[in-house]
């Protein structure tokens, strides 16, 4: 196979580095974001022969792009079938609109999809070099659970997550309490913010220095390259691909992680034609796109959206770079993307909660389906799309929902008058024991917590 693929940063300030660099620095010494040099094509072959193949192959031929010179390829091929042994619903709704439900890991979010492989990535990583890591995550939500359920008995790996206590659903809270082992769960007495910026404070002490921290959230390289795999998945499922039939896709976005998957599936060969991207009510990103100006939302605005609470994309830099142009880690512009491209190429528009709520009650009552509020933002920014773009009606097409319907009980309840059914992984979640500790926002006590056994790696 070819040369490994190197990982450059979006600040521009750091060596390249070779994948397993990357995955354990997550963020480049420089504050920059990792991204590979440069895109191993997919061609139309390529596309033609997936076609009747399952999700772990398709995985295991995208991800040896990325990953040669660091997993051998029948350890690949043994993690992605372990890592995906769950179903990817692609439900047919209207015409030649589709959805593809993510929602059907064992955290019932798309986040299971690249936490499980980057977990058993530095799991490899560990045992062939021994030494321990410890993954400080915070939360919002959905990124701590399927982290931490990723990780969960990964030898040599730890993990600390760190919690709002007021702003997560008791079900969220007890998906990430209940496991423990080499799980450990903080909740604070504070905002999701003041979570994150304990975990900076914490990356960057040198007190700390010691216990080979890493992060699990969206800035790492490994939680990237696992979701353009979905994107070739659908399409090779649904589209004529020896004809590179073109493809609109729809994301619904908050820091833009899951959308990046899509752009990197594109530059490798994908025939997306158009790439929707929803946001709600935080609309900086449409914003930038209509104006050229970007101004972060600051505080970031509460939408029934919750996971897509986000008023300054840690991805963005990540698009502008790919676009040509380069965004610091704060947000400010010092070059301009080509923005005549980056319009052609992506469809931004933002959703507020009473269309969402429209949204999941119209595609409940026209189609039968169920969506959750972030797919019903998705939903929603597709049939936007569709009505400023009606020569494109024929086109086929796919909207993304994110997570299950039965993580949002209350919502779909109010709007629906049902119950969503729960899936086995949300089963008997409430009679398991909880384990966490209760901790202020105070940073010190926090550090001499991290320095205490049994969390040191
Ligand atoms: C995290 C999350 C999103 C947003 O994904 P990004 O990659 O941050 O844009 C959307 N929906 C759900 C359910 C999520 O958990």
């Amino acid at each position: 196979m070819d040369e490994p693929v190197r990982y450059y940063s979006t600040n521009r300030d750091t060596p390249t580095v070779v994948l397993r660099e990357a995955l354990l620095q997550g963020q480049a010494p420089d504050r920059g974001l990792f991204m590979p040099d440069r895109f191993p094509p997919l061609s139309a072959d390529d596309l033609g022969a997936l076609a009747d193949k399952s999700y772990p192959v398709i995985a295991h031929t995208m991800l040896r792009r990325f990953t040669v010179g660091m997993v051998d390829d029948a350890t690949l091929k043994s993690l992605c079938e372990d890592a995906y042994d769950f179903e990817v619903p692609l439900e047919h709704v209207t015409g030649r609109r589709h959805l593809m439900r993510l929602d059907r890991g064992p955290t019932a979010s798309f986040k299971d999809f690249a936490a499980r492989m980057m977990a058993r990535l530095m799991g490899v990583l560990m045992r062939t070099e021994g030494g321990g890591l410890l993954i400080l995550t915070a939360t919002s939500g959905d990124t701590g659970s399927a982290v931490a359920h990723a990780y969960y008995g990964v030898e040599g790996v730890s993990v600390v997550v760190l919690f709002p206590i007021k702003e997560v659903s008791a079900r969220q809270r007890k998906q990430m309490t209940t496991i423990g082992g080499n799980v450990t769960t903080f909740g604070v007495e504070g905002k999701f913010d003041d979570c994150q910026a304990m975990v900076k404070r914490a990356f960057a002490d040198p007190d700390l220095s010691g216990l080979r921290l890493t992060s699990a959230n969206s800035i790492n390289i490994g939680r990237l390259l696992p979701q353009a795999v979905y994107y070739v998945y659908v399409y090779v499922k649904l589209a004529d691909a020896a004809a590179q039939e073109p493809i609109v896709i729809c994301v619904p976005s908050g820091n833009f992680g899951n959308m990046m998957g899509a752009v990197i599936a594109k530059r490798m060969g994908l025939p997306i034609e158009r790439l929707v991207i929803a946001t709600n009510a935080n609309d900086e990103v449409p914003a930038f796109l209509h104006t050229g100006r970007y101004r972060k939302i600051v505080p970031s605005r509460v939408c029934i959206s919750n996971a897509m609470n986000v008023g300054h994309p840690s991805n963005l830099a990540r698009l502008v770079d790919v676009y040509g142009g380069r965004m610091d880690e704060v947000g400010n512009v010092h070059e301009q993307p080509d923005l005549d491209c980056l319009r052609r190429d992506l469809y931004a528009v933002s959703i507020s909660d009473d269309e969402t709520r429209t949204s999941i009650k119209d595609a409940y009552d026209r189609y039968g389906l169920i969506l959750e509020p972030h797919g019903a933002v998705g939903w929603a920014g597709l049939e936007h799309y569709f009505r400023d773009n009606t020569e494109s009606d024929n086109t086929l097409s796919v909207s993304v929902e994110t997570a299950h319907p039965a993580k949002f009980p209350e919502e779909i309840r109010a709007i629906l008058g049902i119950d969503p059914d729960t899936p086995p992984s949300l089963a008997g979640l409430e009679n398991r024991p909880e384990t966490y500790e209760t901790i202020s926002t105070e940073y010190e006590s926090f550090r001499d917590l991290l320095l205490k056994s049994p969390h040191k790696a």
